[in-house]
């Protein structure tokens, strides 16, 4: 094989180096933060590993059961018998993936301290709760862009925070705002029992996923991007489409 094919194939980016524009240096130097080490956080998780971004630090307290197996790419049984942190599993195998260092935090979003979120270029949410993706986009705002994402059954959205747009908070109806406060007790304790359990496919999973990504991408290269939208899609008649979330007066994340 001549010495030119060899060289190039040994390059494990090499075909998307050859994406008009790319920058491999600039997707290497990104810090991420992939808040929820489930569903999403697992897809997202593979495909910055594929991409080669330098770090990325998976937050989660929860342990893997069973019922995560249908859609998370990185656990087994053997994880869900031994009732493995979902964040160290998801760190070490996906480890094996590539050379990105991943470091996994095993705790709540809302008790890393403020601190914590300093350390990051970007921010994946992976989440499946509005208080903890409320908690992690006041964090994020006017520090570092927000990939949020959302799936229930065949639907699923991904929202796109970065720079002055709106944020998730802008997008909360009085209905919302009813509903989390009705999931906390009066000692600020989630209500298990109002958090029926979600349907989960793996295929919108890896849809959603896959936007959530390819947003950091387009951002990461200059390119305009979906900031102060959401992408929503209808796995069911096949159809996706993108809305504005106009900037809201009364938000109280932002003036
Ligand atoms: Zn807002």
């Amino acid at each position: 094989m001549p010495a030119a094919i060899k060289k190039v194939d040994e390059d494990r980016f090499d075909r998307q180096k050859r994406v008009d524009g790319w920058d491999q240096a600039a997707v290497g130097g990104t810090r991420a933060l992939v808040a929820g080490a489930g569903a999403l956080g697992n897809e997202v998780v593979k495909l910055l590993v594929q991409l080669g971004v330098g770090e990325i630090a998976v937050v989660d307290y929860d342990r893997i059961v069973a019922a995560n197996l249908n859609r998370c790419v990185f656990f087994n049984d053997g994880h869900a018998k031994g009732g493995e942190y979902k964040a160290e599993a998801l760190a070490r195998e996906a480890a094996k993936l590539g050379p990105s260092k991943i470091i996994p935090v095993v705790g709540k979003l809302e008790d890393v301290g403020e601190g914590f979120f300093n350390a990051f270029t970007h921010a994946f949410g992976c989440l499946d709760n509005l208080g903890a993706r409320l908690s992690l986009n006041a964090h994020c705002y006017g520090k570092m862009p927000l990939f949020d994402g959302g799936t229930a059954g065949f639907f699923g959205k991904a929202q796109v925070v970065a720079g002055g747009s709106s944020c998730i908070e802008c997008g909360m109806s009085r209905q919302d705002y009813k509903l989390l406060w009705k999931k906390y007790s009066c000692v600020g304790e989630l209500l298990d029992f109002l958090d029926p359990k979600m349907p989960a496919l793996p295929t919108t999973t890896s849809l959603v996923a896959a936007v959530q990504v390819n947003e950091f991408i387009k951002l990461v290269h200059g390119r305009e991007g979906l900031a102060g939208k959401y992408w929503s899609f209808n796995g069911l008649d096949g159809i996706s489409r993108v809305f504005r979330v106009p900037k809201r007066k009364s938000c109280p994340v932002h003036p």
